[in-house]
């Protein structure tokens, strides 16, 4: 079985459709995809239809991937296995989606003030239908050739510390996951290696995330070196969570490809567990 346990549409900072993520997913032959846009669920209904669609079997997981404030880090937890049409999940969101809505005219607001020109409106085109994102910001300052590089966006304005940087008015931790158990999910702590936390804090956030009902951390995503995947395989263990892969999939690259190099290690239980 192939899976792939986070990946992202245009609904957020991705840059396919469902509906192309989906097909991507035939292409790489997934058994399985879970859909996780930022702090949104509205990906889902298209890529289910689309699934409808196709002869060969693809079981998709619905999720999402929530945005958290914890001790001045943004911390990711993904959701599996979600009812994402949930009513009372649906309300919480749209609190989150507003903290984004106001995140982002202040971000533009830096940048003017910065001398860049039109990146708020740029911004909120790119994103379409779909959440604004620090990755539109960044796109769109690309676009208009006012950084070089999309890296050089963060290291110059949106990354933390920096000059168009907002500090977000995310949930906590706590509330991801209360979030996600509501709706039946799985709460999964994202990418652990990926926030720049020391090891002492990296342990201090796995004790919170578990004692807040968190259940899963990804073991495997892009860019671990083997020591880093032992580490996270033993924190895993030591901590008693499920394990995750996911490729965080944004859009097709030389880099990053859905399903790719995902297979779990041995020695941890795999979250799939849960809903097979
Ligand atoms: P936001 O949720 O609006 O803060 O945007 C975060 C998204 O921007 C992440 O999910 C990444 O896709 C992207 N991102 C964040 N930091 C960086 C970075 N330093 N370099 C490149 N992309 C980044
Ligand atoms: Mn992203
Ligand atoms: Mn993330
Ligand atoms: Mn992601």
């Amino acid at each position: 079985m192939k899976r792939d346990l986070h990946s992202h549409t245009f609904y957020s900072d991705g840059s396919l459709s469902p509906q192309e993520l989906v097909m991507r997913a035939h292409m790489q032959q997934l058994d399985e995809l879970a859909i996780t846009d930022h702090d949104s669920v509205m990906g889902l209904a298209e890529a289910f239809v689309q699934q409808r669609g196709e002869t060969r079997a693809l079981s998709i997981i619905p999720g999402i991937e929530l945005s958290t404030a914890w001790h001045g880090f943004d911390i990711h937890i993904v959701g599996l296995n979600i009812r994402w049409q949930d009513a009372q999940l649906a309300e919480r969101l749209h609190i989150q989606q507003q903290a984004r809505t106001s995140r982002a005219e202040r971000i533009g607001d830096k940048l003017a003030k910065a001398g860049m020109v039109n990146a708020y409106e740029d911004a909120v085109k790119l994103a379409g239908k779909g959440q604004v994102t620090r990755a539109h910001f960044a796109r769109a300052l690309v676009n208009s050739s006012q950084v070089a590089s999309f890296d050089t966006a963060f290291r110059k304005y949106l990354g933390k510390g920096k000059r168009a940087h907002v500090t977000p008015k995310w949930i906590s931790i706590a509330q991801a996951v209360t979030w996600i158990n509501d709706a039946g999910g799985i709460a999964v702590l994202a990418h652990p290696g990926r926030y720049d936390l020391s090891a002492k804090w990296l342990r201090r956030l796995l004790v919170e995330f578990k004692q807040a009902g968190g259940r899963a951390m990804e073991v495997i995503y892009p860019g671990l070196s083997p020591a880093l995947k032992q580490q996270m395989v033993a924190y895993a263990t030591e901590y008693e969570l499920l394990a995750s892969t996911g490729s965080d999939f944004h859009s097709p690259g030389r880099w990053c490809e859905l399903g790719r190099h995902l297979a779990l290690p041995d020695g941890v239980i795999p979250v799939w567990q849960v809903w097979q």
